[in-house]
């Protein structure tokens, strides 16, 4: 696994009679669970505790790794705080944040207006700003793969906003954990699909940037126009203003751009959702159509 900062070293203290002494750990050494106040960040005093190694849900292994106490934070000066890595990342080619009163924003483009009329049957349709939509697609790689780092940072989740407007020029400012994270987040899932379910069309909501797991190799749609990845989840949800409920799943389309993305890969895509009921199986289906290379990176 790549060095990340989730994954770092870390300082192991132990009593001598000789006096308080350390030796560098990685995560995957520790046996015993250390007593708090024993596990420190290599670079500053801030308390660190160790999660063990564990299987989830979907029978991925997650390597034992290091966590931040609530609330905790590292130090003004140490090379991990995150506010230092942050303006590292700001600092970076492709990277559009902008920084406002101690929060920082990731600004989408706007929805052309004048199409606001033919949206929802031309799923295909080109968007006029394609550049700068692929630039933000760029940054949110760059921010999604930074935040894995981070899963355990409240800070942040509450510093990074999303602003979109959307074809009635009606602006939409949302946190990052609404606008980007992985489909197995109940909380965001849940909060994404009510508000994909109550907007009449497509673009009057922000897109979301969905972290999918490709539990299998792209099938053939039925008509072999395109591939599909359906990704399944344990949430229930009622179609629209209906009341029965459904299993949610989650599906990209693309004609040509899943090719890379095969069993095991954890995938960003970018794009505006539309809800149906797959009458076949009787489940609700969120359905990502994938028309541009920018809309979908492997994580
Ligand atoms: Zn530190």
């Amino acid at each position: 696994m790549a060095p990340t900062a989730k994954y770092q070293r870390a300082r192991l203290w132990e009593d001598f009679p000789t006096g308080r002494r350390s030796i560098e750990v990685r995560p995957g050494d520790i046996v015993d669970r250390p007593k708090r106040g024993d596990l420190t960040c290599l670079h500053c005093p801030v308390l660190l505790t160790w999660v063990i190694a564990s299987v989830n849900q979907k029978g991925t292994e997650i390597p034992a790794h290091l966590r931040l106490f609530r609330r905790a934070a590292h130090a003004d000066n140490c090379p991990l705080n995150f506010r230092t890595l942050m303006d590292g990342l700001r600092a970076k080619k492709d990277v559009e944040i902008d920084a406002r009163e101690k929060k920082y924003f990731l600004r989408l483009p706007g929805e052309p207006i004048e199409q606001a009329v033919q949206r929802t049957k031309d799923t295909t349709r080109k968007r006029t700003n394609a550049p700068s939509w692929a630039s933000t697609f760029a940054s949110a790689v760059r921010i999604a793969k930074f935040m894995h780092q981070f899963d355990d940072d409240q800070e942040f989740a509450n510093q990074l906003r999303i602003e979109y407007r959307n074809a009635k020029g009606d602006l939409d400012v949302m946190f990052w954990r609404d606008f980007c994270f992985d489909v197995g987040n109940e909380t965001a899932l849940r909060r994404y699909y009510r508000r994909l379910s109550s907007a009449s069309y497509q673009t009057q909501i922000s897109p979301v940037a969905m972290i999918l797991l490709a539990e299998h190799e792209p099938f053939e749609t039925a008509n072999g126009a395109k591939h599909r990845l359906t990704t399944y989840t344990d949430v229930k949800v009622p179609l629209r203003s209906r009341d029965d409920e459904h299993e949610l799943v989650v599906t990209a389309y693309s004609e040509d751009r899943l090719a890379k993305i095969h069993t095991g890969d954890r995938f960003l895509v970018l794009a505006h959702g539309k809800d149906w009921l797959r009458n076949y199986d009787d489940r609700v289906e969120i359905r990502f159509d994938v028309d541009h290379a920018w809309q979908i990176a492997k994580l």
